[in-house]
């Protein structure tokens, strides 16, 4: 029987520091392993054979009981906002994933919330439900991500109860054909509403006009949003 424990690189509360929520007290569950290589991943998700969770300490890899435990005992639901699943990929430990946010949503009755690449696209609808909130990266330095942007509309146009939002993470120097392709696709899914997100938070004034012009002409709300715990010097 395949094992549903997971590598948990680490686990801590802070605030969530972009896309649609930003500003709200999270607590972050960060999976270790990522099916890419970002030239600009500033994530160190690998793991330690233990992992802390407060003042308790758990073992590498970790039961999905065992840190929705841990989590509920050190981190009182009353005050937090939602459970991040954030990674490295979090899709990669599915079962671990399924297991752990049933836990910890039906126990907290406080909102899951899933920070994905967007690049297994295929596992989401297994999700649907499970997380509130799904955050999705559109990576814009790859061919690959090109390859993929089909898939990833269809299937979160296809999400049925899970709350979704859409966060292109954009280079100083990104591609405007890219650019078109994103636009293009949204257009032909009926995705109405993007988040930019600037890599680094460096965006120049030319790259802003080119931007909000390529989104409002095709009828999409387009928001540019840093991020907020880099600027506030926050994990
Ligand atoms: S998908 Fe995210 S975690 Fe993975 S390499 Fe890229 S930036 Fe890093």
């Amino acid at each position: 029987m395949a094992s549903n424990k997971a590598y948990i690189s680490e686990i801590f509360s802070s605030v969530q520091g972009e896309g649609r929520y930003i500003g709200c007290r999270q607590v972050f569950i960060r999976l270790s392993g990522c099916v890419f290589d970002c030239p600009y991943c500033d994530t160190d998700f690998s793991a330690e054979e233990t992992v802390s969770v407060g003042e308790i300490t758990l073992s590498n890899p970790a039961a999905p009981d065992s840190v929705a435990e841990a989590v509920l005992h050190e981190y009182d639901p009353r005050f937090i906002h939602s459970y991040s699943f954030t990674g490295g990929e979090p899709l990669l430990a599915a079962d671990f994933l399924e297991e752990c946010a049933n836990i910890l949503k039906y126990r907290s009755g406080r909102k899951t919330f899933l920070e994905t690449s967007g690049l297994i696209a295929e596992q989401l609808p297994r999700f649907d439900g499970l997380f509130d909130i799904m955050s999705i990266d559109i990576k814009t330095h790859s061919d690959k991500v090109l390859e993929n942007i089909p898939v990833l509309f269809r299937t979160v146009t296809g999400l049925k109860m899970s709350e979704y939002y859409l966060k292109l993470l954009l280079p100083e120097n990104f591609r405007r054909e890219l650019l078109d392709i994103v636009v293009g696709q949204m257009v032909s899914f009926g995705i109405k509403d993007i988040i930019v997100q600037p890599v680094d938070n460096k965006i120049n004034g030319y790259d802003v006009d080119c931007l909000f012009r390529a989104f409002y002409e095709n009828g999409i709300a387009a928001r540019v949003i840093p991020q907020a715990h880099k600027l506030l010097g926050i994990r």
